[in-house]
């Protein structure tokens, strides 16, 4: 089934996990899956080597969760600094497991690789990819875009320029970058409309968990932190429990207010830790269906 289906049908809940850098991590990743499944997410995904990282435990868990269990399962692929051939295998591997969705992402490149790296050529942008993806396979297709801009975009027009090209070459809802300001993802809402984008676009929801790691985590993005949320998260920078506390009181409220604004579904970046996440959607009654 392909998600769009899911979307034209209800409002989704989607959980974002990312693979470990060891094999002995495999495991502990499953069981966060497995902890969440109570919420009856209407889909899961796995990072490819976010942020430069590991790619190596990506296929072997979306594959395990579409095998082991009876999740929806969306593989995360990005197309930097690699061949069209790997990619093309990549996806040949993922159609021959039962996978059905793919988010077509560019990547950011590996941290130990050069400036300009084998493949870099073949497929330069997220488009590449999703071009490549549409004339050869049948995945449903996703797409990345960003309420407060792409960091290496020069405005907010080109951005949503680009966006709508994703649509126009086959993707068939965009899920965004984190944000801490609703405002952001409404004035997104708004200009994709302007630009002819039509296709659902699904906000991205991070619960912050450490004052250091969000701050690392947004300046690498471009997203930001509101001064006030900011001074909170600074007060109590060495107390990671209560700054967690502050991530699930901040994130409910930014997915009440998105709910209630009739968004077509909220992804949360898990960040393989089911507490914060669990206790949101306790907060919210939302088990992953539009009861809401
Ligand atoms: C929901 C989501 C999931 C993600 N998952 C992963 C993951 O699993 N692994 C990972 O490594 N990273 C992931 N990322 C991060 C993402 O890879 C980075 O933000 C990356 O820098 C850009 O990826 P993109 O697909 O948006 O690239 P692109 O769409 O290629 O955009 C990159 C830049 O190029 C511009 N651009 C886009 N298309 C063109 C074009 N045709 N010609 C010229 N310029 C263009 C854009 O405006 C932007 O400035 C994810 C991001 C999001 C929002």
């Amino acid at each position: 089934m392909k998600i769009k289906d899911i979307i034209s049908d209800r409002r989704t809940i989607s959980f974002e996990f990312f693979p470990p850098r060891e094999a002995g991590g495999v495991p502990g990743v499953i069981d966060v899956v497995n902890r969440l499944r109570a919420h009856a997410p209407d889909f899961v995904s796995v990072t490819y080597g976010a942020g430069g990282g590991t790619r190596a435990f990506t296929e072997e868990i979306t594959m395990r969760l579409r095998r082991e269990t009876d999740l929806m399962v969306m593989a995360h692929l990005t197309c930097v600094a690699q061949s069209r051939s790997d990619v093309h295998q990549v996806l040949q591997r993922l159609d021959a497991a039962g996978i059905e969705n793919v988010i077509a992402l560019r990547g950011d490149r590996p941290q130990d690789s050069v400036a300009s790296a084998p493949g870099d050529a073949e497929f330069a942008h997220a488009t590449d990819l999703i071009q490549h993806i549409r004339s050869n396979f049948d995945f449903g297709i996703a797409g990345a875009c960003y309420p407060e801009g792409h960091t290496e975009s020069p405005d907010l027009d080109t951005d949503i320029s680009y966006a709508r090209m994703k649509q126009d070459l086959g993707a068939e809802f965009l899920i965004t970058q984190l944000f801490y300001d609703n405002a952001y993802f409404y004035d997104l809402v708004d200009r994709a409309q302007a630009a002819g984008i039509t296709v659902p676009i699904i906000p991205g929801v991070l619960p912050i968990l450490s004052t250091p790691q969000i701050r690392r985590f947004t300046s690498l993005c471009g997203a930001s932190i509101p001064p006030e949320l900011d001074a909170r998260l600074e007060r109590h920078a060495d107390d990671n429990r209560a700054v967690r506390e502050i991530g699930i009181e901040y994130a409910t409220m930014q997915a009440e207010d998105l709910w209630a604004n009739g968004v077509p579904g909220i992804h949360f970046y898990v960040l393989n830790r089911a507490y914060s996440v669990s206790h949101i959607l306790r907060n919210l009654n939302i088990m992953g269906h539009d009861g809401a």
